[in-house]
């Protein structure tokens, strides 16, 4: 048997259409007209488009494919596939294999089933999906089956965008126009043409058993625990973390990583998590859309290799109450296109005023933009981990670590003065103290942290898509870059000096400072204390989803999504539509689910139970024997069951009722149908525990959480 090792290095990137490939496989001048067009987004010329495709055909067949796909990824937040085959009649009896440009460019998928927000009437449910070369093609191995997969951009006929895809390069595009501006000033954009965003998201998931799950509706349908006691031992003993790996869960996370090598996914960590059953993994950053489409091959990844190995995987944001939730830590920086991390505070302090320019432009978005960055992460699965006392809570706010704060400070306060130096500005050591490069200590309740040389959005949910995160970071830190670059500019006029641009710099982050440092928390998000300081410094405080939707809609967010061509009303109307239709569904069907389990399973086996002691009590009684407490507990267990039935006809009522309007149905939900699914749970949560155990329906959470 080879070393794992070698295994890797055989397979890594070997089912990608990678540039080197494309290199060895096409034309010279094809290849770099190809290159062209995914470098600086020139035209694609249909010649070449069908020279791609004939090589991109050759290359899939000879490794197994039958089908090609354009792969998108709709406003569902899932990806979407439809494979036609690359097999064609030859018409002399057998086949030959074909692929044309035409294929490969553009495609035209039903779109009327997939949501657009009222983007599209269904009647003119047109769209068609549009090659991204900037995405390469992967092949996608199933049980039998291979399948080439193009990266592709899913917009209407009128050019709306239906994915989550087109608004992410749009951002990235703004950002790179602003903070291009400000590398000019500070003369450091020698041969840099783009400045690229680049994140690398860690990925939070539980296994469990996949026969249990399948014994639980709850799991099936909503791939989360409606019921559940917990156990006695949770995860209080936190030996969980970074403990051992199990030997089965090791085996699959190799499995897993093996396929997403093949992918080209450059997954590097993996352990245990905070809960029992908990894991993570994490690949090396990327650029923001090339990490976006391999973090949903990621999580598909993680699903379909978990079945293999008779396991699992959760994704869910909370599936487990009472024990932690998953989230996706969205680690996220800026750097030119010439490999230079413009968070990366730089040991030439020239650079380290840059630094701080930039840092403090996204501390300004973030204040600006706090309830953006809410909303994008708003679902009605993360309303169970945000706020709760083990992730983020809701109010965001910036962690920065002592040093840098004690730096901004400085910077607040106006700097020890300047030395001249041979007529050249000094910027040394005494204006701005170099920074260690990892600065930034941890500080895992907050939900926006400095972590030495990038951003970790940790507020994300498990099982959503980074793309719209990631697209309003960009966006709203584009529009605080122009901002910084405008006054900048008109600071230093039309003569930059090094001496004209320190002057301004340190005037403006001084100003800017004072602003929004309100923004900025080092200490503990937990606390009641910090609710009631953020509540005094005037931070946006959205408790939950259906508060943080509304907030899609206000004045300021349409400009922005409009200002830097992000978003159109429309485009950016037709997101928080679904968003809240999803929310809707989502609590709806967890509702429903709840009314048929308590029904169908959680009633009989109380009534069960109910029966074997009124039989000991009847028994007892026979026997001639007064047994008060074998009556009092058979009295009180039938309170219980008559609460059970109750709070499931009560469930079954609210959720029943209709609004008027989305929004209000949304409202209605979080006011009635949230309390009344707390109450249902609460009284099965306690029949549980008196239930015998083997009248319990369904795996208890110690069957779950601890994988044999
Ligand atoms: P930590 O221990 O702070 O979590 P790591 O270096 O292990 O830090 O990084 C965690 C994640 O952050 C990884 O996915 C990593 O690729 C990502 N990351 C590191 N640097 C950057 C960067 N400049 N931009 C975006 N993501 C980054
Ligand atoms: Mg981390």
């Amino acid at each position: 048997m080879t070393a794992p090792i070698d295994r890797i290095d055989q397979v890594y990137g070997k089912d990608v259409f990678s540039r080197r490939i494309m290199r060895q496989r096409l034309p010279k001048e094809i290849y770099k007209s190809l290159v062209r067009t995914i470098d600086n987004g020139e035209a694609l010329d249909a010649q070449v488009a069908d020279v791609v495709a004939a090589t991109m055909k050759d290359w899939a067949i000879e490794n197994g494919a039958t089908h090609f796909t354009h792969w998108f990824q709709p406003l569902t937040g899932l990806t979407a596939e439809k494979h036609d085959s690359l097999v064609s009649p030859d018409g002399s009896g057998g086949v030959i294999f074909n692929f044309s440009g035409e294929e490969l460019v553009q495609g035209e998928p039903d779109a009327s089933s997939f949501p657009s927000g009222g983007l599209r009437a269904t009647f003119e449910a047109r769209g068609y999906t549009a090659w991204d070369p900037t995405s390469p093609a992967f092949l996608v191995r199933g049980d039998n089956n291979v399948t080439l997969c193009i990266p592709t951009a899913f917009v209407s006929w009128t050019g709306e965008a239906l994915d989550t895809k087109i608004p992410l390069l749009r951002s990235m595009e703004a950002l790179s126009k602003q903070a291009l501006r400000i590398l000019k000033l500070f003369g450091t954009d020698a041969g840099v043409s783009r400045v690229i965003t680049t994140v690398g998201p860690e990925q939070e998931y539980f296994l469990v058993d996949r026969e249990l799950f399948f014994e639980r509706p709850d799991l099936v349908t909503c791939e989360r625990t409606l019921f559940g006691a917990r156990p006695p031992k949770g995860q209080q003993l936190e030996d969980h973390y970074f403990g051992t790996i199990p030997s089965r869960v090791l085996k699959f996370m190799s499995d897993a990583e093996l396929e997403l090598y093949r992918l080209g996914v450059p997954v590097k960590t993996r352990h245990n998590e905070v809960a029992p059953g908990q894991y993570e993994i994490a690949p090396l950053f990327e650029v923001s859309h090339i990490a976006s489409d391999h973090q949903m091959l990621m999580m598909e990844t993680l699903k379909r290799v978990a079945q293999r190995h008779g396991l699992a995987a959760l994704l869910h944001e909370k599936p487990f109450a009472g024990v932690n939730g998953s989230g996706k830590h969205n680690n996220w920086s800026m750097a030119s296109d010439t490999g230079v991390n413009l968070l990366d505070p730089q040991d030439e302090t020239h650079t380290n005023l840059q630094f701080v320019v930039f840092l403090v432009a996204v501390i300004r978005a973030v204040d600006l933009h706090a309830d953006l960055l809410r909303a994008c992460i708003a679902s009605a699965a993360n309303d169970h981990r945000l706020g709760a006392n083990e992730a983020p809570p809701a109010i965001i706010s910036i962690f920065l670590g002592d040093m840098l704060s004690d730096i901004l400070e400085q910077v607040e306060k106006g700097l020890p003065k300047r030395t001249l130096k041979g007529g050249v500005i000094d910027l040394g050591a005494r204006s701005l103290p170099q920074l260690p490069r990892h600065s930034g200590d941890r500080n895992r309740t907050s939900p926006f942290a400095f972590t030495g040389n990038k951003f970790e959005f940790r507020a994300v949910g498990s099982s959503q898509s980074i793309a719209w995160p990631n697209t309003v970071l960009n966006t709203i830190v584009a529009e605080s870059l122009d901002f910084v670059a405008g006054e900048l500019e008109k600071a230093v006029g039309d003569k930059v000096t090094a001496a004209r641009l320190e002057a301004a710099a340190l005037g403006l982050l001084k100003k800017l400072l004072k602003e929004h440092k309100k923004v900025i928390f080092d200490g503990d998000n937990y606390t009641p204390e910090w609710h009631a300081e953020a509540k005094k410094r005037g931070l946006p405080m959205l408790q939950d989803s259906v508060a943080s939707f509304q907030a899609l809609s206000a004045r300021k967010n349409y400009d922005l999504f409009k200002k830097y061509g992000v978003l159109t009303k429309a485009e950016l109307d037709s997101r928080t539509h679904i968003a809240i239709e999803k929310y809707i569904k989502q609590v709806t069907i967890e509702a429903e689910t709840m009314v048929s389990m308590a029904r169908t399973m959680i009633l009989p086996a109380a009534l069960a139970h109910q029966s074997l002691i009124a039989e000991a009590v009847a028994g007892t009684e026979a026997a001639g024997i007064d047994d008060v407490d074998s009556r009092t507990s058979l009295t009180g267990f039938v309170g219980l069951v008559s609460r059970l039935r109750k709070a499931t006809v009560a469930l079954d009522k609210t959720v029943a009722a209709h609004a008027d309007s989305p929004m209000k149905h949304a409202q209605q939900i979080k006011a009635r149908v949230i309390p009344a699914m707390g109450e249902l749970r609460a009284v099965a949560d306690e029949l549980q525990l008196h239930v015998a155990d083997e009248f319990w329906p369904m795996p208890t959470y110690r069957d779950l959480l601890f994988l044999k």
